[in-house]
């Protein structure tokens, strides 16, 4: 039976993922620090599933993460604890050096003993487009140069690089990927998705940064999970994946789809409007990646299409109303949705 750690479980990716890795017959150890970005909805549909279970850790606590390994042994590890919101990282930039480099230098010290008796065990760390910064011509391919614009985007290149040199230098199994933007279910409603499903939902303008033209590669996040095991099960050590969908909308656009697809099935009674709001800087202007090593190599591509999975989006924030209403009473639902 295949054993995983998946860290940061309880946000968004990672608890896609786990419901993933549990309907493949396997036995998943979530480990999150549980923070703002943590919800225990996310895993309300498989935490009674036994071969699911949960501890409570920060992966900056070497002891309690050695512990685990030892403990848990698993095969692979799914790296996603990261402090993710772009915002918050223009706001103040320290926790996203705790938990993204410093975290991940402590993850990266434990694995490197638990691999040298575990050699079949294989570390597959999650990271983003955002990495290569604005990509106005051509799309990213996995050696184009990094070139991070906001803190956040620095402290995930800072991870990768971290990685890359522990495999280089420690002879370590570990992959790194670097996805596109995800949407989907359980995304936590900063994001711009769920904000501008939101606000359809409660009547409200729609607030976009910039004049629209931002132009950002979509995935939905059941096929980056799905990746991401195609990754672990067929992968090359020392290698880098990029995950995508080779295909770009920028923010009007995506208001547009959403407005069409929320009228097919609520029916808008109302005039919700685009609001255009000051962009801040640290966000870029467009990302793309060329995921054709994946797709070449690995036999992976997106089974989904924008519209499919907006509409699949759509109908599960419809159906799980309480998820916001638990946000809600955090009071974290005021900023206005960035990627
Ligand atoms: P998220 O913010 O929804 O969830 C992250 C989870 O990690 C949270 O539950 C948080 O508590 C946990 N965490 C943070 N620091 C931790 C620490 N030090 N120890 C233990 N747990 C910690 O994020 P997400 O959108 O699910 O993203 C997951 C991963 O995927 C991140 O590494 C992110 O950089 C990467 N990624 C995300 C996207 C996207 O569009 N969302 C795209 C590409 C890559």
């Amino acid at each position: 039976m295949e054993k995983f750690i998946v860290t940061g479980g309880l946000g968004f990716i990672g608890s896609n993922l786990i419901e993933l890795l549990l309907s493949k017959k396997c036995k998943v150890l979530n480990i999150d620090k549980v923070s703002y970005a943590s919800n225990f909805y996310n895993i309300k549909n498989f935490k009674k599933n036994r071969n699911y279970s949960f501890k409570k850790i920060n992966i900056n606590d070497k002891k309690k993460f050695n512990n685990v390994l030892k403990n848990f042994k698993p095969t692979g590890i799914f790296n996603l604890a990261a402090e993710t919101h772009v915002d918050r990282s223009i706001d103040g930039p320290r926790e996203f050096i705790n938990s993204n480099i410093l975290g991940v230098f402590n993850l990266l010290e434990s694995f490197r003993d638990y691999s040298k008796n575990n050699k079949k065990a294989r570390l597959i760390h999650i990271s983003t487009d955002e990495v290569f910064g604005d990509v106005i011509k051509g799309r990213s391919t996995e050696n184009w140069p990094y070139k991070p614009s906001s803190p956040y985007a620095a402290s995930k290149a800072s991870s990768d690089h971290l990685v890359y040199s522990y495999v280089r230098t420690f002879n370590i199994p570990a992959i790194i990927t670097n996805c596109s933007n995800n949407y989907g279910p359980k995304q936590h409603p900063e994001k711009l998705i769920p904000k501008l499903i939101y606000n359809i939902l409660n009547n409200k303008n729609l607030p976009i940064y910039g004049d629209g033209k931002n132009s950002r590669e979509w995935i939905f996040v059941k096929d980056h999970c799905e990746a991401l095991y195609k990754v672990f099960k067929k992968g090359k050590i020392g290698e880098f994946y990029n995950i995508g969908s080779n295909k770009n909308l920028n923010n009007l656009q995506i208001c547009k789809t959403l407005l069409k697809i929320s009228n097919k099935i609520i029916g808008l009674k109302n005039n919700v409007k685009i609001e255009f709001v000051k962009d801040r800087p640290g966000h870029d202007l467009r990302y793309a990646l060329n995921s054709d090593k994946i797709k070449k190599n690995l036999k992976w591509k997106p089974a989904t299409s924008f519209e499919t999975g907006i509409k699949n989006t759509f109908h599960w924030y419809l159906k799980n109303k309480e998820y916001y209403n638990s946000l809600k009473k955090r009071d974290i639902i005021k900023r206005l949705g960035s990627r």
